[in-house]
C-alpha cells in the first residue's frame, strides 16, 4: 500500500463519527465505571502523577509499571522533588523500564516548568506540548485526566478501538490512518467526562476489544461497531508488517582492577545516554571474538591482561538481537579513559545500568 494513500475502510464503511451520538460516549464511560482496573495513577487527578504514569506507560505494559510508578511516587512525589533530583538517581530508578530518552525528557520537562515558575505541570495545552518529549498523545492524556478538557487520544488500544468501530480495513498505523482516527477521536470525545471516557477507550483496548480475539459479545459499544457488524472483528485493522530481525554481535570488557569494576558511560544522543555498562565494541558476524576483545583491550588498557571467555550474553533492543561475547581480565593498575569510571562493587547498585549489563553483573558477582 503506498505509504500516503488515504485510509480504506469496509464497504458501507465509515460512517460519518456524527452519527456516533452521546450514547456512544455514556454507554463507554458507564462501563468504564463498572469495570476500570484499580491502578495506583488513577485513584486522583493530580496532573504531576497522571504526567509520569503516562509517560512510564507508553510502550510498558500496566503490570511492569505499577511497581516503578508506586517507587518514582515515594522519592519524588512532585515537580519540585523531580526537577532538582540526580541526574543518576532518577535513571537508576528508571532502570529496567527501558526506553530511558523518555526518562530524560521527563527530567528535562520538570525543569523547564520549575524555572518557568510552576509549581505543578499546569492546565496550559501550548506550553505542555512545547515541552521535552510530550506528545499530542501524552499532553491529552493529562489535560483530559487532570484538568478534564475535551481532548483526544489516540494510543496503540484506543487506535484499535476505534479503527474497528468505523470499519478501518487498514494498517491503523499508516500516517492517513493515524491522522483520520485523531480526527475522529476529537469530534467523539465529549464535552463532560473526558478523562473517563479517553481512559475507557484504553481500557476497552486492553480489556475487551483484544487484538487477536475481540470480546463483542460483552463489549459496551458493540451496536456501534462496524467490524463486528461484518464479522470482521478480528481481522481489522490490518496488521504493520513486522520489521525484519537484524543480528547484532558485540565484544564486551569484564575488567577489575583491586575488585573495581571498569564501566563505560552511553554517549550523549544514543538511546541509552548517561547509563553505565561494560565496554564493548561492535564485530562482524564472521569475526573471531577472542582476538577482537584482546585489540579492544590495548585501546583501552595498553598494558593488556589475560582475557578468559564469560559466557555470550543476548538480549534484545526493538529489532535487534544482540549477543555479546564477554571476556573477563584483571589489570594490575586503573587504566584512565574517558568516559569510564572504577566503581567499587559496593556503589555498582546506586549506578544506573541498562538492564542487559545489570544482568551480566550480577552474573559475574555469582561467579559466572
Ligand atoms: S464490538 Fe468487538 S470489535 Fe467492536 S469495539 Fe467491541 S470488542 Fe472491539
Amino acid at each position: 500500500m503506498p505509504p500516503h494513500s488515504p485510509p480504506r475502510f469496509l464497504p458501507g464503511c465509515p460512517p460519518d463519527p456524527a452519527t456516533l451520538t452521546d450514547a456512544f460516549s455514556h454507554a463507554l464511560v458507564a462501563w468504564f465505571r463498572a469495570v476500570a482496573r484499580d491502578f495506583p495513577w488513577r485513584r486522583g487527578k493530580d496532573a504531576y502523577a497522571v504526567w509520569i504514569s503516562e509517560v512510564m506507560l507508553q510502550q510498558t505494559t500496566t503490570t511492569t509499571v505499577i511497581p516503578y510508578f508506586e517507587r518514582f511516587m515515594r522519592e519524588y512525589p512532585n515537580l519540585h522533588s523531580l526537577a532538582s533530583a540526580n541526574d543518576e538517581a532518577v535513571l537508576r530508578m528508571w532502570e529496567g523500564l527501558g526506553y530511558y530518552r523518555r526518562c530524560r525528557a521527563l527530567l528535562a520537562a520538570a525543569r523547564q516548568l520549575v524555572g518557568l515558575g510552576h509549581g505543578n505541570v499546569p492546565d496550559d495545552p501550548e506550553l505542555l506540548g512545547s515541552l521535552p518529549g510530550m506528545g499530542e498523545y501524552t499532553r491529552n492524556a493529562v489535560l483530559s485526566q487532570a484538568f478534564g478538557r475535551a481532548v483526544p487520544i489516540i494510543e496503540a488500544n484506543s487506535r484499535r478501538v476505534l479503527a474497528r468501530v468505523f470499519g478501518l480495513e487498514d494498517d491503523a498505523s499508516r500516517p492517513p490512518c493515524s491522522r483520520w482516527l485523531w480526527d475522529a477521536a476529537a469530534r467523539l470525545v465529549p464535552a463532560e467526562d473526558s478523562g473517563a471516557y479517553n481512559q475507557a477507550l484504553m481500557e476497552l483496548g486492553s480489556l475487551v476489544c483484544t487484538p487477536a480475539k475481540p470480546s463483542c459479545l460483552v463489549c459496551p459499544v458493540r451496536r456501534w461497531c462496524r467490524a463486528a457488524a461484518a464479522g470482521m472483528a478480528d481481522r481489522v485493522p490490518l496488521k504493520a508488517p513486522r520489521p525484519a530481525i537484524t543480528k547484532v554481535s558485540s565484544v564486551g570488557l569484564a575488567l577489575r582492577s583491586g575488585g573495581a569494576w571498569f564501566l563505560r558511560q552511553c554517549p550523549p544522543g544514543g538511546r541509552r545516554e548517561g547509563l553505565w555498562e561494560f565496554p564493548h565494541l561492535a564485530i562482524g558476524e564472521d569475526e573471531p571474538p577472542l582476538e577482537k576483545a584482546r585489540a579492544f583491550l590495548v585501546e583501552l588498557a595498553p598494558q593488556g591482561a589475560e582475557l578468559r571467555p564469560a559466557g555470550r550474553h543476548d538480549h534484545s533492543v526493538t529489532r535487534y538481537r544482540v549477543s555479546i561475547h564477554l571476556f573477563a581480565g584483571e589489570l594490575d593498575s586503573m587504566a584512565r579513559v574517558s568516559s569510564c569510571r572504577w566503581v567499587a562493587p559496593d556503589d555498582m547498585e546506586a549506578l544506573p545500568m541498562s538492564a542487559p549489563h545489570r544482568r551480566i553483573w550480577k552474573h559475574l558477582e555469582a561467579g559466572g
